[in-house]
Order: C-alpha cells, then structure tokens, then sequence
C-alpha cells in the first residue's frame, strides 16, 4: 500500500472524507509513515448514517438464508487473501506476522462463518398461558448499529461486532481505531467484492472524540458496541445512556494469575508467558498480574523469567520473531512509565525494563520494550491497580485461598481470571468467588464463541458473543395472541347448530 491514501467506505463506494484531511497511520516497527487515514468528522458520519438508514429497509427484510451466503462469502474473501491482510496487520500494529497469519485474520473469517450460520439456528420463546393467550417473541433487528473498535485486534475486533450486527439484519456505520486503520480499509473492498450490498457497511476513519462520538451522538443510531478503555467507555456510556440507546461496553482488565503448588509447572511457565506478553501484552484478557503459591513462588520466577529472557523481540515481519513492536509511540511512553512508577513502588525488575539492547537497523526508531518482569510490589500498589495493557507483569506470593481470593479482586476490573491447581474443587470453589466475566481452569485465552463475552465491575456493561450478541443486536417484542374460548355445541354461533339448519 505504501504511502497511500485510505478512503472511509460509505453507500458501498470508497469515499474520501467530506474535509479532506487525513492523519499520519505510523508503521510501529520503524517509527515511519504507512498510510494516511481519513480524519473524517460528523458530516462523514452523517453521510455514513444516512446511507445505513437507507439501507436498512432492504436488509432487515432479505431473507436470513440469503444475508447468512453474503456473509460467508466475505468469510471466504477473508481467507484468500490472508497473506495480504495479515501483512497490513502485522505493519499496522506492530504485531508478528505469523500471529496475524496464524491467529487475527483466521479469526476474523471465523467470527463471520460462525455467526452467519448461528442466524440460521437463532430462535425464540413461545410462552403459553394456559386457555388465555400464547405469547411468542420475536426479535427484530433494530436498526442502524455504530460499532467501535480498538488497535490491539483491529480486524479481529471489528468483525467480532459486525458479523453479528449484519446476520440480524441490522445496517451499521462503524469506526476501526485510527491507530491501525488498514485492516478495516481492506475489509471494506472486500464487501464490495461479496456484493454486500450499499450502505448496509459502512466505515468511516478517524479519530475517537470526533468521528467516534459523533456515531455515538447521532440520534439515528439506536445501539452502540464498543471495546476499548475503561475511561472511553465511560465517556461513550455518559452520552448514550441520558439518549437511552442500547449499549454494550466491552473494557480494560488487569486480570489475575493464580498458580498453586499442585499445578503442572511446565504448562504453566508456557501458558504464563503466553497469557503475559501474546499481542506484545496488549490484551484485555492478559493475565498481567501473577500470583504464586508461596512454596513455588522461587521456582516459578526463576523458570518464568529465564523464559521471558529467551522471548526473541524483534522486526515483526521477521519469521522468528516472538514479541514485536507496541502499537504506538503513546504505548512505548506508557509502558516507560508504568515501570518506572514500579521502580518507585519498590519493585524489583527480575528482566527487561525498557527497550531491547540490539534491535535490527530497519527497527531503529520503533516502539519496542522487552518482556519486562516485576516482583515484590504490594498487591494494592498503582502498577497492581491500574491496566498497564503492555508487556510488562507483576508476580506475587501468596500463601492461602482465602487470601488469593481478596488479591484476585483487588482491582475495580472484573474481566477474567486464570486458576491452575490439579484441585477440582478448589477449582471450583475459586470459580465462583471471583468476580470477572470469564474464569479459565488450567489454561487461557481459550475461546468457544458461543459462550457469553465480557466483564464485570469496571471491565465492561452487558454481554456478547453467541447468542448473547445476536440477543444484544436485536429486539425482542412480544406478541400476545388470546386464545378465543370454544363454542359449546348448542349456542347459535357453534358450526354443529349451523350445519344442522342448513341441512
Ligand atoms: P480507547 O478507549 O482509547 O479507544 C477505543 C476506540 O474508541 C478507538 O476507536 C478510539 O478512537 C475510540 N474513541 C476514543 N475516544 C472516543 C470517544 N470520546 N467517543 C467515541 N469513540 C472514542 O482504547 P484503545 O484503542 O487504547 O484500546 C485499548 C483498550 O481497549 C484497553 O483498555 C483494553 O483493555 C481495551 N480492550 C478491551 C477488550 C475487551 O473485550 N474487553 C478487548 C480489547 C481491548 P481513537 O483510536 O481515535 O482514540
């Protein structure tokens, strides 16, 4: 793509913003220009919801076999050009190639595939009030959806709301974060190639507290699903609950890992270093702050940063790269801070601390910071309170259940949680006493998508994925039909009386 110019996706055409400005889309890697970004602003917001409004009349009432095949054929677009799209992940977000090839782009083919044919079973309730009446409901899509979305997973993010949004037949105008906009450019020359047809997508670039909240403020859009901060989040939930829109909030975690003595300690030095520095940390989901049983706490940190140590950080494009570059200069400075502020909290850093000592020269001016391994920092500390969203993690011991328990919800988040111990029960017992939206028992970042995704506490508002998101994007209504009494045989309206006379 070079240096070129993206364009906002509106009424099916590739359009530039109405304004005419765009933003500087930085390679991580490299510090260098990627691409220019439409800077677009309400005008291209109401143009976006315009076309979507127009849209929806058609969309809504095509058949659900018929959206389901257009769906999937973007799935299967998604897939053939997976080279070409985990490339422009991959300089975009700094990330490895081979965990866009592997992981971003499969996924985001698979949340259309999945929820192209979850329409197909969707159902609904009947409720039969005995001789009175029979209620049944029937969910309808409700009309134009903004969608927006972060620069952790950028494709992977923005399909896991459209899909669902598009099945139900509603039409949406969507927002990518504008750190990483290529992906979602990509995707939209690929709907026109499905045949999706105009308006019933739209895209438009730009920036957060312009093109993010002028979809968000726009009385046209009745729902909103947004992932991102806690604070944004908040922000969005501020404007669109006073205008009574439907909204869901998917946000931060510092999100607790909690090793006992019993578990398998191979697995859980790999699992860690995955749930600690995949995506470079930058996770909602990462298991950022760990928690080690007191009588492996030595071993564990030895064999965790002995791992950490070997992770190779490095040019993303670079075949053999584990950790590539953070997404922006605003995550460097960040992460350069949070371990400094560790420093001054007391902590000990057991590896990394700032950028890698050699990087190649093509990476000289990028966004890099190795793993970074913090010990002896209270668990009430700022670095233990606030989302880093980086590669940097705090380990911690702990000595009984009880007390693990408090730690693991010492924090306004309330996302996920790891438990690993070979012990069912407590297993068990952990599970129901920790409050985060998802607990996984010896492993992470295992996902079926049918099951319910997000947080509680400040992690999140409401629910999606599976049928939760085809709940989410549709509303219910119900219909109430009386059932009329039976006519006994002798009252002049009954058919038997009737028949009779005639005959
Ligand atoms: P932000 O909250 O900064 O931004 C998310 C999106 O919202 C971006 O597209 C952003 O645009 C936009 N935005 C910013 N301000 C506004 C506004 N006032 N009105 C409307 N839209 C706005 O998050 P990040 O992009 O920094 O992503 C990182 C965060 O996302 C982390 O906290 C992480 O935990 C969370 N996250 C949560 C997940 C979950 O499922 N719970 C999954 C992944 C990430 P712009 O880019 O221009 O700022």
């Amino acid at each position: 793509m070079g240096e070129g110019k993206l364009k906002n996706y509106i009424a099916g055409r590739l359009v530039e913003p109405v304004g005419g400005q765009y933003l500087d889309d930085i390679d991580p890697a490299t510090g260098e220009v990627y691409c220019h970004v439409p800077d677009s602003d309400e005008r291209d917001v109401e143009q976006a919801v315009v076309a979507a409004e127009a849209a929806f009349p058609i969309w809504s009432h095509t058949p659900t076999a018929n959206r389901s095949q257009i769906l999937l054929k973007i799935a299967d677009l998604i897939d053939a050009n997976v080279e070409r799209l985990a490339r422009a992940e991959c300089i975009d977000t700094g990330k490895p190639l081979s965990a866009a090839r592997a992981s971003d782009i499969p996924r985001a083919a698979t949340n259309f595939r999945f929820f192209a044919t979850a329409i197909l079973h969707f159902h609904s309730e009947s409720h039969a009030m005995d001789d009175v009446a029979v209620n049944y409901t029937l969910r309808q899509p409700r009309g134009v959806c903004g969608l927006i979305t972060p620069w952790n997973f950028p494709l992977h993010l923005l399909t896991w709301k459209t899909a669902p949004a598009l099945a139900c037949g509603n039409t949406v105008v969507a927002k990518p974060s504008e750190i990483t906009p290529m992906t979602a450019y990509l995707l939209s020359t690929l709907c026109q190639e499905a045949g999706l047809p105009a308006g019933v997508l739209n895209i438009v670039h730009g920036r957060g507290p312009k093109a993010g909240e002028a979809i968000v403020r726009h009385p046209k859009v009745t729902t909103i699903s947004f992932t991102g901060g806690t604070v944004t989040g908040a922000a969005i939930a501020k404007i669109a609950s006073p205008l009574l829109k439907k909204h869901s909030l998917e946000l931060g975690g510092k999100n607790p890992n909690i090793i006992f003595a019993d578990a398998d300690m191979d697995e859980v030095v790999r699992e860690s270093l995955r749930a600690s520095f995949f995506n470079q940390g930058q996770v909602c989901l990462a298991g950022s702050r760990v928690f080690v049983e007191k009588s492996v706490y030595s071993t564990f940190i030895e064999r965790f940063v002995s791992a950490a140590k070997k992770l190779t950080v490095g040019d993303p494009l670079e075949p053999g790269t584990d950790q590539g570059a953070l997404a922006s200069k605003a995550q460097l400075d960040k992460m350069l801070y949070y371990i400094q502020l560790a420093r001054d909290e007391g902590g000990q850093i057991r590896c990394g601390g700032g950028p890698p000592a050699s990087l190649p020269p093509r990476c000289k001016n990028g966004y890099f910071v190795s793993p970074t391994v913090i010990t002896d920092l209270t668990v009430d500390c700022r670095v233990n309170r606030e989302e880093i969203f980086g590669p940097v993690v705090t380990i911690m011991p702990f000595t009984t259940e009880e007390e693990v328990i408090g730690h693991a919800n010492a924090t306004e988040y309330g996302l996920s949680a790891s438990v690993w111990t070979k012990d069912v029960g407590r297993a068990l017992r952990l599970a129901g006493r920790i409050n985060s939206g998802t607990v996984w028992v010896n492993c992470w970042l295992v996902r079926d998508l049918r099951v319910p995704f997000g947080g509680m506490k400040s992690s999140g508002v409401g629910r999606e994925g599976g049928e939760e998101a085809l709940r989410f994007f549709t509303e219910p209504k119900n219909v109430c039909i009386k059932v009329t009494p039976a006519i006994p045989p002798n009252d002049p309206r009954s058919d038997n009386k009737r028949q009779k006379k005639a005959s």
